[in-house]
């Protein structure tokens, strides 16, 4: 688990806590207060960790990381989930459909917390943590606690290039944040986007309408693109060029800025991590 400063303008002394399933996005009601909160969550979160080292070395498995995800999917049902904030998502998270407020609304799953559309929703199971009364459940839920398969009418599959999930924790990409999207190019998306440079897709930036969407509205393979600074002196923006292609980003500080262009220029030359925690720009 992370703790990181939102830095977001929109959303002043807000920080995020992510863990390897969602991110929960916290706001303070000064930098003071926020400052303070980061650290108990970081000296708690270092405590666990320090906890599950010593787990860890008891179960001597190299297959660690795997028990960890299989015991977190044991947990649905058994104890109430972090709900996803509806703001950090403008699409069902199953079937990746865009919300809107007339035909497709927002429900939450009260098994896994995730936002899904009434169709991905339209499930009950008994929950434990609700002392087994039936609940409102998304279909994977439905599928893992009752066992029942899942009528395949109902489960629509439509796989693609941009349908990856967007990687909000810093463990997963090598470079994240929101951008400002500027010029026609965007068409209706905009004005800002939630960038991602995935650490297992690192020649590619994904921008998501928000940061928990599953799927991507715009991918740019980065390799063989110029970076340049500007336009008009703008000392947050930059631009990626190749003939004829033109995106202009402006990042909230120049500091952002800074780490975008090397993370973009890396990628442009093809640059890919070679371990896991190599060459971190997002912390
Ligand atoms: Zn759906
Ligand atoms: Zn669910």
């Amino acid at each position: 688990m992370k703790v990181r400063e939102l830095m977001d303008a929109e959303f002043p002394h807000s920080f995020l806590v992510s863990g390897k399933q969602r991110t929960l996005e916290l706001q303070a009601r000064s930098q003071e207060e926020m400052i303070s909160w980061m650290q108990a969550f970081q000296a708690a979160i270092d405590q666990i960790e320090k906890r599950n080292e010593t787990f860890k070395a008891a179960a001597q498995g190299p297959e660690g990381d795997i028990q960890e995800q299989e015991l977190q999917s044991e947990e649905l049902g058994l104890r109430a989930p972090q709900w996803v904030r509806d703001k950090m998502v403008t699409m069902c998270m199953r079937c990746q459909e865009p919300f809107n407020a007339l035909t497709r609304r927002r429900h939450h799953c009260r098994a896994c917390g995730y936002v899904v559309c009434a169709r991905c929703s339209d499930y009950w199971a008994e929950l434990k943590y609700d002392d087994n009364r039936p609940n409102r459940v998304c279909l994977h839920c439905y599928a893992f606690l009752t066992g029942n398969v899942l009528p395949e009418a109902k489960e629509d599959k439509r796989r693609g290039i941009l349908e990856k999930g967007s990687s909000a924790t810093p463990d997963q990409s090598l470079m994240c944040s929101f951008l400002q999207l500027i010029g026609d190019k965007w068409g209706k998306s905009g004005p800002r986007g939630w960038c991602v440079i995935p650490r297992d897709d690192p020649l590619v930036l994904y921008v998501y309408a928000a940061p928990q969407d599953m799927r991507a509205h715009t991918s740019i393979p980065l390799l063989g693109y110029q970076v340049t600074v500007g336009p008009q002196g703008d000392p947050r923006a930059f631009q990626l060029q190749q003939s004829g292609q033109l995106y202009t980003f402006k990042a909230e500080t120049e500091e952002l800025k800074g780490r975008w262009v090397k993370a973009m220029e890396r990628a442009a030359s093809g640059w890919s991590p070679s371990w896991p925690n190599d060459g971190d720009l997002s912390d």
